[in-house]
């Protein structure tokens, strides 16, 4: 955690810039407008109807960093128009950065994406990030999408997740992930096939304040997602805290977090290996985070990401089963480095470029059909990933890594793919508490992954929100991101000095449905 996030929106923006639009309604044949806003993977939908007035105006919400307001009204010419003005939640308050008017008639429908106002993309230089807009003309309560395939939600009624990456070029503009069909979500239930080996992991889980409370209460925070941990043939996750009864809290810190031994109890038996590559393992020092990795090996489970030295804190986790080998490399980049492990001393794997490629390069030479880097990169409480991150999974998958999966910015921050490989830049967070005042910061996935000799054959996203307390629910019907790897256009590939042949893939991006 890092400094909380301020912003937040009055009761009302200043009704100011509405006064001038009057009071008029439009025709009776005036249609309803529909407009569809993404910032950061959010999605947002919001209607205008004909009887709408400026002072009773739609306006939603998105990132809480913008707010769109739509307003229907007259034109000059007494033809309908439509405003709309985007507002970023700065320091001293809403600031407008964009206004446009639209007109229905301007356009003829069904012309293709983008409805009549095309894709509008409104950049705000303070937070470096962009939210896209695009309205189109629907009947009054025929509030459904003209083109593709997404949510139709209430308005009031946003999708828990509906990730897009921003700023990708794609063909068409309207770019959010279409529903699949539950073909391959089933596949993950299914019992192992030879040479399959199915993967789950999860975000954050940080066992010390409200859960580590559960805990000591005797309950287990772990419990609801017990069976979804257990859907897979190996479970790995990231343990954001030394679990120890030594050392100091780092007086550099505004948050350190130890969890007390007795946590074991709700990870033995459920994770596989932890990741400690992240920038809470060294919170109480050397002698904590060396009794962490105790505690893990007497409970049998692997760590990665961190190690008593900077050849272990490199080493891969390897995963043998089914005649299919798994490299899993951890990385940490959020501050603070000084927990970087060195020659001799313990510590976690730091992501220098150089280092990070070479290492996957090395788990490749020593056999890996499939690597996974496993991150623990971006700006907390950012719904969409930074610059640094594209270029670093770009770069992670150029020296070959088949999927690069994240966590750390205690929220989602959507899908993408690069080469055909995935891309989930955040997990969010899995067991945490404290985040009941950052959007999204209570939802996290559970990703469900099925590789074979050739990568990724099929994933799928469980959603989990979490309580006051930290602990994780299940949300049946939620949407999430999946996909599956179809064969590409060329099919075979050789790949160099191995002799082995490996199939090219491209996995897509879609929504499925929480069982
Ligand atoms: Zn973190």
């Amino acid at each position: 955690m890092d400094t909380p996030h301020t912003a937040h929106w009055p009761a009302r923006i200043a009704a100011g810039a509405l006064a001038c639009l009057g009071l008029a309604t439009l025709p009776a044949q005036a249609k309803t407008v529909q407009c569809h806003v993404n910032y950061g993977g959010e999605d947002r939908v919001l209607w205008a109807s004909p009887t709408t007035t400026p002072l009773a105006t739609a306006s939603v919400e998105v990132g809480s960093y913008f707010l769109l307001r739509l307003v229907n009204t007259l034109s000059a010419t007494q033809q309908p128009a439509f405003k709309v003005y985007v507002y970023a939640s700065h320091e001293s308050g809403p600031a407008p950065i964009h206004a446009a008017s639209h007109s229905p008639r301007q356009v003829r429908q069904g012309t293709g994406h983008g409805g009549f106002t095309g894709v509008q993309r409104v950049y705000e230089p303070l937070r470096d990030g962009e939210l896209t807009y695009w309205c189109e003309r629907t009947s009054a309560g025929q509030r459904t999408r003209a083109q593709g395939a997404a949510s139709t939600a209430a308005p009031t009624a946003a999708p828990i997740s509906a990730p897009i990456a921003p700023r990708v070029t794609r063909e068409t503009p309207d770019d959010r992930l279409p529903k699949a069909t539950s073909a391959y979500r089933d596949t993950a239930s299914q019992p192992a096939q030879p040479g399959v080996v199915r993967l789950v992991m999860v975000g954050d889980v940080m066992l010390a304040d409200g859960p580590g409370q559960t805990i000591a209460n005797g309950g287990d925070p772990l419990a609801l997602f017990d069976a979804a941990l257990h859907s897979g043939d190996h479970t790995l996750g990231n343990l954001e805290l030394p679990v120890a009864t030594v050392g100091k809290p780092l007086e550099s810190k505004i948050f350190s977090f130890r969890a007390d031994p007795q946590v074991m109890r709700v990870l033995k038996g459920r994770f596989n290996a932890l990741s400690v590559a992240n920038n809470h393992s060294g919170d109480y020092g050397q002698e904590a985070f060396l009794e962490t990795l105790q505690h893990l090996s007497t409970a049998g489970i692997a760590q990665v990401g961190g190690g008593r030295n900077l050849t272990e804190a490199h080493k891969p986790l390897w995963i043998r089963q089914n005649g299919l080998a798994i490299a899993v490399l951890a990385y940490n980049e959020f501050k603070p480095r000084s927990f970087e492990a060195g020659p001799d001393w313990p510590g976690v794997a730091w992501s220098e470029d150089d280092r990070v490629v070479a290492d996957i390069q090395a788990a490749r030479r020593a056999g890996a059909d499939v690597i996974i880097p496993f991150m623990h990169w971006g700006w907390e409480r950012e719904r969409q990933p930074t610059d640094r991150q594209r270029q670093l999974a770009r770069l992670m998958i150029d020296a070959g890594a088949d999927l690069v999966v994240g966590g750390h910015p205690h929220v989602t921050q959507g899908v993408d793919t690069y080469k055909g490989k995935l891309i989930v830049y955040s997990l969010g967070n899995f067991v945490f508490d404290s985040f009941e005042n950052v959007p999204g910061g209570q939802t996290g996935w559970l990703l469900r992954l099925t590789l074979d000799k050739n990568g990724l054959l099929n994933w799928d996203t469980l959603t989990a929100q979490m309580d006051l307390a930290g602990t994780p629910h299940p949300v049946p019907g939620a949407w999430s991101p999946c996909g599956q790897a179809t064969a590409t256009r060329n099919p075979v590939a050789k790949t160099p000095n191995l002799g082995s042949v490996r199939l090219a893939r491209a996995s897509n991006l879609a929504r499925c449905a929480n069982p």
